[in-house]
């Protein structure tokens, strides 16, 4: 049986679209396994609405609608929702919240374990967190207070330190959950387990053996609804500086003394610290962007709604990524995320070098046979993993033929496998960080994505450069031919 703790959580945003989506079905989940304490565990959600409990109450039971077993367990869960209408610039409304608190943690005998969760637009961050601390929404009597924020965190270095200097004032960095979805999902967490868990990889996994790696992250869609905050932030803030920051981190990180997350978090801020910051010249050498056109049936980016007609975001990036580091030295790490693509996928390419001497091309002296070896972890929408390899034809002589081992998640493992929020919550409930990003990991993440903003900024792109369906612009593919590469994935497969 889990371990039930006991919790109070306040929500920032209990109205909003990820509350009802995501966070929701997550405590649901959590209540429902048993990882929350059912008889000491309440919830404040607040938002700019004048809803009353049991309003609040039917919208949280219509969200977690199809995985409740009964309507009572459903009632029963949400009887533990309390609401309150509550204008986070207002001050004096904190001090109503926090008696609010205090009775519910008396009622609840949660003994002042606070979980605050900040569901709202990023410019409100700062704001909530300082009026937490100053008008006494934190517990003091030994409970634990933690705060967990979403994305995105800042727009650059710049806004990202003020933000962070903001909830410091409040939050230990110890005290702080920064929300990373990709972390939470099961083929991140297995990397680790794959790596460290196997000296038959692990052993190979460096510049001995691997030829490059590829990091793909493609969405089919195009911005929806999204458009009025992704015009203002591009898919290099978007999807680079955070989710493929943090899964190249735990890709090049070095073996951590422990599991524990503050051993796992140094490891990968290492990391980070030996990729090297390109310079302007270098930006615009090793980094591609791209903006949809159109392709007859859909309409360019910048004809979506609420796009200007002569936007420069771009909703493609690809890149070159270099760890300055003894197992990584030569090794490009090649990344790229877009919008519009050929399908929604994530997946892992990790590219081995072929060997010294091909001794089935040199009996006849014709052409190799061999592929690179790829290991392919594929991240979404599917848990698998793939081992491509050269094998022999069946029959006479010695002709070689791909040879694949795949493991793919069966319906027991889909079932077992939590959603990225319940995962994430249940960590923070835990005082687990791990799959949390830390400042020095964001920080450094900024400092690298900043460049080749600036550059993108200051030069003007020629688009739209590539067509819906496809795999981005050409300029991603030359970018990888010019190094004698190509990628392992794309779109004519
Ligand atoms: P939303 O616009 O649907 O909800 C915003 C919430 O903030 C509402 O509950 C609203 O009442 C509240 N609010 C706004 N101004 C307020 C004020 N002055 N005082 C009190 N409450 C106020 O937003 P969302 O889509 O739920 O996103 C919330 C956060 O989660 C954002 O940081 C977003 O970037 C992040 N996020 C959302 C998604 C998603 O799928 N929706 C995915 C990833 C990250």
């Amino acid at each position: 049986m889990a371990t039930a703790t006991r919790a109070l959580f306040m929500l920032f945003g209990a109205t909003g679209d990820l509350a009802k989506r995501k966070l929701y079905p997550s405590i649901f989940n959590l209540f429902k396994k048993g990882y929350i304490d059912n008889d000491h565990f309440a919830l404040i959600g607040t938002g700019r609405r004048e809803w009353s409990d049991d309003t609040f109450r039917g919208v949280v039971m219509d969200s977690i609608n199809d995985s409740a077993d009964s309507d009572e367990q459903a009632q029963s869960f949400a009887s533990h929702f309390y609401y309150m209408s509550h204008d986070v610039t207002k001050p004096e409304h904190y001090d109503a919240l926090s008696d609010y608190a205090n009775k519910l943690d008396a009622q609840y005998e949660i003994n002042g374990n606070r979980i605050f969760y900040i569901s709202m637009a990023p410019n409100f961050f700062g704001t909530v967190a300082k009026n937490l601390k100053v008008h006494n929404c934190l517990s003091d009597n030994g409970g634990f207070n933690r705060l967990i924020i979403e994305k995105p965190f800042g727009r650059d270095y710049d806004s990202a330190e003020e933000l962070n200097n903001a909830l410091g004032k409040s939050f230990n960095e110890d005290q702080v959950y920064r929300i990373d979805h990709y972390l939470g999902k099961e083929m991140v967490q297995n990397i680790l387990a794959l790596r460290f868990g196997n000296p038959l990889v692990e052993g190979i996994w460096n510049n001995k053996y691997i030829d490059n790696v590829q990091v793909t992250l493609s969405e089919k869609l195009g911005v929806e609804e999204r458009a009025g905050y992704y015009d203002g932030a591009g898919a290099l803030r978007d999807m680079i500086q955070n989710h493929t920051m943090q899964m190249l981190s735990i890709l090049a990180m070095e073996q951590p003394i422990s599991f524990r997350d503050v051993d796992v978090r140094r490891e990968k801020i290492r990391a980070l610290r030996s990729m090297h910051i390109y310079t302007p010249d270098e930006a615009r050498e090793n980094f591609v962007r791209g903006q949809y056109g159109s392709n007859g049936d859909q309409k360019d980016y910048r004809h979506e709604d609420n796009v200007p007609n002569d936007s420069t975001t771009e909703t493609y990036v690809a890149g070159k990524v270099e760890f300055n580091n003894q197992r990584w030295a030569n090794v490009p790490f090649y990344i790229r995320t877009g919008k519009m693509l050929t399908d929604k996928f994530t997946r892992i390419d990790i590219v081995f070098k072929k060997p010294l001497i091909d001794i089935f091309a040199a009996a006849d002296n014709s052409e190799s046979q061999l592929n690179n070896n790829v290991l392919t972890l594929f991240v979404d929408p599917v848990n698998k993993v793939v081992l491509h390899l050269n094998g022999k034809k069946a029959g006479q002589g010695m002709e070689m033929k791909p040879l694949d081992l795949t493991h793919v998640q069966n319906d027991e493992e889909k079932a077992a496998t939590p959603e990225p929020y319940e995962r994430l919550i249940h960590d923070a409930i835990l005082g687990n960080a791990t799959n949390f990003a830390s400042w020095d990991e964001v920080s450094r993440a900024w400092e690298f994505a900043d460049v080749i903003r600036h550059v993108w900024d200051t030069d003007q792109p020629d688009f739209p450069n590539y067509t819906p369906g496809s795999m981005g612009p050409k300029a991603a593919d030359d970018l990888l031919s010019r190094d004698g590469r190509a990628w392992v994935f794309n779109s004519k497969k």
